[in-house]
């Protein structure tokens, strides 16, 4: 095998898929917040795998938990029971107002297992004709077939047509509009508390408030896709948590392995039977090795009082980047975004992102886009505010080399 950047990279342009566009070096080991690359560079790490790494990298608990798992049970299907799925699924009931899991093994799964439990709870009640969705401009939702169907940005839509049918985006954080387009042919809302992918737009509760009485008035589910937003990224378990707002169900994912693949949905007690055996299955989902994962998550969010802290740190980050969006002498950077440990900062028009994020990595610290325009910061929850400091320091110099 090679060694360097350069040789490895090859080696992946000619063998892996060119659907992304990765820099030029490759990672290889992580710690914490940083990582370092094949020849011993490192990274601060505020991509957090987009969102997904909520106890940093290679945190010793996750690690000992997921070796203690596969030295005993990795897999058995979905044809039986194991006490891992169990302790998990109970785990999740007792943060949350819901009562019951389906596990899948990503977010999109997740998505797809909402879709097709609306359509055949409200079939099973008789109700034929609520088969529509209703979701957000501006929303992502995932990238197979029916998530990106209800994936309210077209350019994600481009040459994957003819999508999904009965799907009909309306404007985030407009009631009005929301009131307008479910009826009783509407089988389900989907909502994210905080857009994501989208922008970090934040949702208003009363909006969430509303939209919750509008689905009680019309019949019609609501449900909170909590893949990004979820498992302590926005300063609670989940971001519904600010609005008081209980949907019928929400799905989860990036943050509930700490990296390790695994997405579900929580519903309440109301859609039970909403997949009854035979109508939806994972071979994967729920397995013993990704469920002792999302324990050891768990167990380290209370040992370590992360989500206390994930919000701590959230309010530190926030100042730090609200100082940069307002400070005149940095006009390339003009709007603070997000919630929680969800941060980031909308550039100026006429300033490339992609550069933007090519002199961060120069510059030693790694960050997402979100909604095109935003640089998106998601560190794990336990980040010290030395490490944010730094962080934000980076990403000043870069600002100011912009300006
Ligand atoms: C990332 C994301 C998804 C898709 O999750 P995958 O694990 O990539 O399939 C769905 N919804 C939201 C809000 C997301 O941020």
């Amino acid at each position: 095998m090679p060694g360097s950047n350069a040789e490895w990279v090859a080696v992946a342009q000619h063998v892996i898929l060119p659907n992304y566009r990765p820099p030029p070096f490759v990672l290889t080991r992580g710690e914490g917040c940083r990582v370092w690359d094949v020849e011993g560079r490192e990274f601060l790490d505020f991509s957090g795998g987009i969102a997904v790494l909520a106890l940093g990298h290679a945190h010793p608990l996750l690690a000992r938990r997921i070796a203690e798992q596969a030295a005993r049970l990795v897999h058995v299907s979905n044809l039986f029971y194991n006490d891992r799925a169990i302790a998990l699924a109970a785990a999740i009931a007792e943060r949350t107002p819901f009562d019951r899991v389906y596990f899948a093994n990503s977010g999109t799964e997740a998505n797809e297992a909402l879709l097709k439990l609306a359509r055949r709870y409200h079939h099973d009640r008789g109700d034929r004709e609520r088969v529509h969705f209703v979701a957000a401009e501006g929303s992502f939702h995932g990238r197979t077939m029916g998530a990106l169907s209800l994936t309210g940005q077209p350019k994600y839509h481009v040459g994957m047509e003819p999508l999904v049918g009965g799907v009909q985006h309306v404007p985030y954080n407009d009631l009005a509009a929301a009131e307008a387009a479910v009826d009783e042919r509407t089988a389900a809302v989907f909502l994210e508390v905080v857009q994501g992918e989208g922008g970090l737009v934040v949702g208003d509760a009363a909006y969430l408030e509303g939209v919750r009485r509008l689905c009680d008035q019309k019949g019609a589910l609501l449900f909170f896709d909590e893949v990004q937003t979820g498992y302590g990224r926005t300063g609670t378990f989940l971001a519904r948590e600010v609005s008081g707002v209980v949907p019928d169900a929400c799905s989860l994912a990036k943050g509930m392995g700490g990296g390790f693949p695994i997405g579900a949905i929580a519903v309440t007690e109301k859609l039970a039977g909403g997949l009854p055996p035979g109508s939806h299955a994972s071979t994967f989902g729920g397995n013993p090795l990704a469920c002792a994962a999302g324990l050891a998550v768990l167990e380290a969010f209370d040992e370590e009082n992360l989500i206390e802290r994930g919000r701590a740190a959230g309010e530190v980050l926030g100042r730090a980047l609200g100082k940069l969006a307002s400070d005149p002498a940095l006009p390339a950077a003009v709007e603070l975004r997000g919630r929680g440990l969800l941060r980031g900062i909308r550039l100026a028009a006429g300033v490339d992102p992609r550069n933007t994020l090519a002199q961060l990595r120069d510059a030693g610290l790694l960050a997402t886009i979100a909604g095109g325009t935003v640089i998106r910061f998601a560190p794990p929850l336990n980040v010290s505010e030395a490490d944010i400091e730094l962080g934000v320091e980076r990403f000043h110099t870069v600002l100011k080399s912009i300006a």
